[in-house]
């Protein structure tokens, strides 16, 4: 019999996406497998039944979904969800295992091979299967839209009858592969922006996109290519160093992240205070608590005519491109697990398998899984 790959509708308020879309789909019928696919499933991302269908796929209910070898799905599982699987079943999603430690001792639990899509090694060979990337490049083009149309002012330089207007300045802060994003989003828009970021690698990233490094006299890059947290004496002398450009920017657009911790703050409340009246500053980061002090995530407020606005669920305004983007970073990963044969086969000495799977017949392997939830896990 064919493997089976399941499709689950996403649950989770505000998520738009959906694991596999129809194109997908076709492609992974052709390599052999068989397509079951929730009902639905696609339909807040524009993808709907019939597509499903003529690209191979048999659609079903959330039960007949779980009865698959392999479920996918874009969220973490609901405990309703796992409670329809069984052992040695595997599931790949995000699994966000920080904040989702109940989850993650239901899946040990019940004896499911989970692997967590954000766990994915940033290694060369898995860059086709890396989600944080592809969503990330997604919410960096969004937090470029969300502050031109935010703003009461034009972003280009115009020269018109009306008398010339003068570009609008951006501050990104954050230069990884979101803010990346953003700025070049917002130099199509014609903005003048500047960047900054704790990695010193970013300033040439940054120059390629044309726009302008905020020099830095420090270096906070650490494994993987990722930042580590400042020390209070850096965290205070970036603030100093920030402050004279906020304060000076019409737009700023935040991205910085810490691997496994909350986001760092990079703007205190009282340096919104000194921007101009009718600045912007999205803060895309407000899913890990943002880079602005003021930010409540999801919640778009107003200080002294400063609009701060820390969206939430950014790849799912989006849905289109960003499921598309998933689904093909899913398809690459499910390529890891078929051995020639057609049968499924997982290899434990592929470090992408090894560093990605979070509970596997009924342990969970990986001491900073067990970590994060702060359990003995296995
Ligand atoms: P991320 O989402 O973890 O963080 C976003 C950015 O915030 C990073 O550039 C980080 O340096 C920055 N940051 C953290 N603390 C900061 C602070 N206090 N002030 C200012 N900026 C701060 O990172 P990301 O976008 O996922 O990528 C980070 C790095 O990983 C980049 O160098 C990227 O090129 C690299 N990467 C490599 C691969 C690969 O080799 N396969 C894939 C993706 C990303």
């Amino acid at each position: 019999m064919a493997l089976r790959i399941g499709v689950s509708k996403e649950r989770m308020a505000g998520e738009r996406r959906v694991a596999l879309v129809p194109e997908v789909v076709a492609r992974l019928s052709k390599q052999g497998w068989e397509v079951l696919v929730e009902r639905g499933a696609g339909e807040l991302s524009y993808f709907p039944d019939s597509a499903y269908a003529e690209a191979g796929a048999q659609l079903a209910d959330a039960d007949g979904v779980s009865q698959a070898e392999v479920i996918v799905g874009v969220q973490p599982p609901e405990a309703a969800q796992i409670a329809r699987l069984r052992r040695g079943q595997l599931l790949i999603s995000f699994l966000h295992v920080h904040r989702n430690g109940e989850a993650v001792t239901a899946l040990r639990d019940a004896g499911v091979t989970s692997f967590a899509m954000e766990r994915i090694p940033r290694i060369t060979r898995a860059q086709a299967m890396d989600v944080l990337s592809s969503q990330a490049t997604v919410s960096g083009y969004r937090a470029a839209l969300m502050a031109a149309d935010l703003s009461p002012s034009f972003f280009p330089m115009l020269t018109t009858a009306a008398g010339t207007i003068r570009p609008a300045r951006v501050l990104v802060l954050g230069a990884g592969v979101a803010g990346l994003q953003a700025i070049a989003t917002a130099r199509r828009l014609g903005a003048v922006v500047e960047a900054y970021d704790v990695r010193r690698a970013a300033r040439e990233q940054v120059e390629s996109l044309g726009a302008k490094f905020l020099q830095v006299e420090m270096d906070a890059e650490a494994e993987g290519g990722y930042a580590r947290e400042l020390t209070a004496e850096e965290k205070e002398r970036e603030q100093v160093l920030l402050r004279k450009s906020i304060a000076q920017a019409d737009v700023v657009i935040t991205t910085a992240q810490i691997p496994g911790r909350p986001a760092p703050q990079l703007i205190a409340t009282s340096t919104v205070h000194d921007m101009k009246p009718g600045s912007v500053i999205i803060d895309i980061a407000a899913e890990t608590g943002g880079n602005c002090e003021a930010t409540r995530p999801g919640e778009r407020i107003e200080i002294d005519g400063v609009s701060v606005y820390g969206p939430l669920h950014v790849p799912s305004q989006l849905p289109v491109h960003a499921s598309v983007m998933y689904a093909k970073n899913m398809q690459n990963f499910l390529g890891l697990l078929r051995g020639e044969d057609g049968s499924l086969r997982v290899d434990w000495n592929d470090e992408i398998l090894a560093s990605s799977v979070v509970t596997h017949d009924g342990a969970i392997p990986v001491e900073a899984v067990r970590a994060a939830i702060g359990g003995t896990g296995s």
